[in-house]
């Protein structure tokens, strides 16, 4: 049975009429149902329409290697006797008959009588063995097919048969010499199942149909429901899901075949990524909330005590709000590189450029910081490398791990950025003097808003995201990418690309 519903198609506003899927079980039952009816037909058709057919190729069969096994014998120089015919006349089920005959003369030498309505034994003349005889003798190999009936016509005398039906016989001749007489070897046996057989067959294949019928809806709703017990759990389960329960636990463990196990392990998996993004989505507007309200706070407070006070419009508080709404610029647009960078279709644009003049340009961006507050830099490249990659990304992961050995660099404010090109591949690497990050730290620091020291270290430097962008920018490009630090001596943060 299916039903359908109507659907609303779009914006179309034509009403599309969709097939509703069967349930998992009534699709089982009606699987089993056909293939049960399928069986049935085909045991009805054997056993009825095709079984006379069948039967007589058998039996047929069966007279003609009894035929061929006595008359080897006969060839080998065995005497045919009724001893010696009756084991092949049993096996095969057949009347058997041997003649000699030498001349015109025939007689009779051994013969098994095992089938009541047989013809060979029930011969009111001799011409019928004649015919047997010469057609045996040019054909090699006679079979004569007789439907008996019982007007007295033919010269033979038929026994009645208990179920009152005319027996259709074949009688198989061969004539073989042996020792200068010919050996003709008769056998005979009928070849229409009696009626009484047919009937109980019939008898049985009513029983199997039934037994079949009902073992079929039985195991065809036992499989079903075994089958669909797990997905309806599944699909209650999803459907919690669905409404945000992050924590449902999809039962994988009690599934009692594979693809449900399976099944579930995907779902339990999929619950497990989308709790995460639901902590990462709070978190992500906690963070940036709290970044977005320290310089707004600090740039309120300022400008009203610049407002209020006379004498506090001086060039110290104005460049605090110029510092506080830097920070704020750089807090959104690192947010919007950020989110661009990890959305799906975001591509990168690769272009042919020099990575050694690429570092160089961005070390030259903060000769400021050399000539004001010291610092010092070293750029260290064993030759001009070349790489196919998006330059504009590229220029930012620089600018991050530089300005990061800025900002944690030691007492000395040294920085030194290492290129190195071997198998075709360029590294650079960007090294402090600083404080190092502790181990267990390092995995985590290339998580958003991730900073060493926790929460009560949000605020020293930067946003929290520049490793971040680092990390999706150098994902994009398929590079390797690392961190090798010591806790009190700095840290080398180095990244690899393909050279062109
Ligand atoms: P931020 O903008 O705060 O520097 P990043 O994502 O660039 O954010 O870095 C995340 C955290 O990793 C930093 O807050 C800092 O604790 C740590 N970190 C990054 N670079 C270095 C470095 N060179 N030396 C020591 N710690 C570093």
């Amino acid at each position: 049975m299916t039903r359908a519903y109507k659907k609303r198609d779009g914006g179309s506003g034509k009403e599309k009429k969709e097939r509703r899927p069967a349930p998992l079980s009534l699709k089982i039952f009606r699987a089993f149902a056909v293939l049960t009816l399928i069986i049935i037909v085909v045991l009805w058709l054997f056993q009825t329409v095709f079984f006379g057919a069948v039967y007589k190729t058998v039996r047929r069969h069966d007279m003609k290697k009894c035929t061929e096994n006595i008359c080897s014998a006969v060839c080998e120089g065995e005497e045919a006797t009724d001893a010696g015919v009756l084991a092949a006349s049993k096996q095969y089920n057949c009347c058997v008959s041997v003649y000699r005959v030498s001349g015109r003369s025939g007689e009779r030498v051994a013969h098994s009588h095992i089938q009541t309505n047989c013809m060979i034994h029930n011969l009111g003349s001799d011409a019928l063995l004649t015919e047997l005889y010469t057609k045996a003798k040019e054909e090699g190999f006679y079979e004569k097919r007789l439907e008996m009936t019982f007007d007295g016509s033919e010269d033979i005398v038929v026994p009645d048969r208990a179920d009152g039906s005319n027996p259709s016989t074949v009688i198989f001749a061969k004539v073989v010499s042996y020792d200068g007489d010919d050996y003709l070897v008769l056998t005979d046996s009928e070849i229409v199942p009696i009626t009484a057989t047919t009937r109980v067959l019939t008898y049985q294949l009513i029983a199997v149909t039934a037994f079949l019928a009902l073992a079929s809806a039985v195991i065809s709703t036992v499989i079903s429901k075994r089958l669909s017990r797990p997905i309806v759990k599944m699909t209650d389960e999803a459907s919690l899901l669905a409404k945000g329960r992050y924590d449902v636990d999809f039962d994988s463990e009690g599934a009692n075949f594979l693809e449900a196990k399976r099944l579930g392990e995907s779902l339990n998996y999929a619950a497990g990524e989308l709790s995460k993004l639901d902590t990462m989505q709070k978190e992500l507007v906690a963070n940036i909330s709290h970044d977005l309200r320290t310089p707004l706070t600090m740039i309120r407070g300022y400008s009203e005590v610049m407002r209020d006070i006379p004498g506090e419009m001086n060039a110290e508080n104005i460049q605090v709000v110029i510092d506080e709404a830097t920070r704020l610029s750089s807090l959104v647009s690192d947010v919007l590189d950020l989110s661009k960078l990890t959305e799906d279709g975001a591509a990168i644009k690769p272009e042919r450029f020099s990575l050694t003049e690429a570092v160089r340009e961005t070390l030259a961006r903060y000769s400021h910081l050399t000539e004001r507050d010291g610092y010092r830099f070293v750029f260290n490249a064993d030759s001009d490398a070349v790489v196919i990659a998006d330059k504009t990304r590229i220029l930012q992961v620089i600018y991050n791990l530089v300005n990061n050995a800025i900002n944690y660099t030691g007492d000395d404010r040294l920085v030194t950025v290492t290129q190195t090109v071997s198998d075709g591949k360029v590294r650079i690497s960007v090294t402090d003097t600083g404080e190092g990050i502790p181990e267990e730290e390092l995995p985590l620091i290339w998580d958003r808003f991730y900073k060493v020291g926790g929460f009560h270290n949000r605020g020293k430097v930067g946003t929290g995201l520049g490793l971040s962008i680092v990390k999706n920018v150098l994902l994009k490009h398929n590079a390797a990418f690392g961190v090798a630090s010591k806790v009190g001596s700095g840290s080398t943060f180095w990244f690899e690309l393909e050279t062109a």
